[in-house]
């Protein structure tokens, strides 16, 4: 079974809800459990983890093409080609250029050009890391290349790095509602949201849940950091007929590990036993694999 963890904005508790989860299915309910950190621009999962093993690590890179302006016609067929508006050709001067940043390495320009003018040049994507976290099959990291733009692409390459032995996977998607979350929950077999019961947590989770209806995705949701704020977010979830998972307790003792990063230690009793409650649902439940 494949869960996603996401949240429509950052500081939710979705990294903490993430590990928590794959903490307590591998300990309790699945040891063939696997973690995969899909939060690319900022992955934080392994830090939760006494001492890491670093088994494997391996730089990716993402094609892009390189117009050669000596043998190209402007001719202007690449840039039709191109779906992601990534090439710029100006016959009048003689101009052709393409823009990395809004390149997703499809490789359509290549096979466009009748002119032998397009080759293709290796650029770092960012590194993919594997770790032994001392519960079940370990955790798998993407690590986005400083100032590159190309979240999606580097998640997809993650995503192909996780096998299909595992039988129970949770993905720490990016928080918000683009592409790169979109990606990481595509494949997925249900998905748990993470709000918290503060105005913006509830406008970030409507724009999410607006989001996983059309992608025809089963969620539910966990209210994190219940009893700080007010009740709407429970009766948007009631009058909305949506899942709801569970509240987890805000409990300011515990809050303070996470900034430690010691979420594992003096996890309080009534905190534990919400997420022994939240796994025991999500492995009952009978869905696709
Ligand atoms: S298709 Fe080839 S020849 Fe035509 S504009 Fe693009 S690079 Fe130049
Ligand atoms: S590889 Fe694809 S996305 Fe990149 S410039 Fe060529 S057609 Fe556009």
């Amino acid at each position: 079974m494949k869960i996603a963890v996401a949240s429509g904005k950052g500081g939710t508790g979705k990294t903490t809800v993430s590990v928590n989860l794959y903490r307590t299915i591998g300990k309790f309910f699945d040891k063939n459990i696997r973690l995969v950190d899909c939060d690319v621009e900022e992955p934080n999962d392994a830090i939760f983890f006494d001492n890491p093993k670093l088994i494997e690590k391996k730089e990716v890179h993402q094609l892009i093409p390189k117009i050669d302006t000596t043998k190209c016609t402007f001719c202007h067929k690449c840039a039709d080609w191109c779906e992601f508006n990534a090439i710029t050709i100006v016959k009048n001067l003689e101009f052709a250029e393409v823009n990395n940043d809004l390149c997703h390495s499809c490789g359509a320009c290549s096979v466009a050009c009748e002119f032998d003018a397009i080759t293709e040049y290796p650029q770092p994507l960012g590194v993919i890391s594997h770790f032994d976290t001392g519960i079940g099959n370990g955790l798998i990291e993407g690590r986005l290349e400083i100032g590159s733009a190309m979240q999606t692409s580097l998640i997809k390459e993650v995503k192909k790095e996780v096998s299909q032995n595992n039988s129970t996977i949770i993905f720490d998607a990016p928080p918000g509602t683009s592409c790169p979350v979109v990606e990481t929950v595509s494949d997925v077999d249900y998905i748990v949201l993470v709000t918290e019961p503060t105005p913006f947590g509830l406008h970030d989770l409507k724009i999410t849940v607006e989001l996983l209806k059309d992608l025809k995705k089963p969620f539910g949701v966990i209210v994190n950091k219940a009893g700080l704020g007010s009740d709407d977010v429970y009766s948007y979830l009631n009058k909305q007929n949506i899942e709801f998972l569970s509240d987890i307790p805000f409990v300011k003792e515990y809050a303070a590990n996470y900034a430690s990063g010691k979420i594992f230690e003096n996890i309080p009793a009534e905190i534990e036993g919400t997420y022994m409650d939240i796994a025991e649902e999500l492995m009952s439940k009978n869905l696709p694999s």
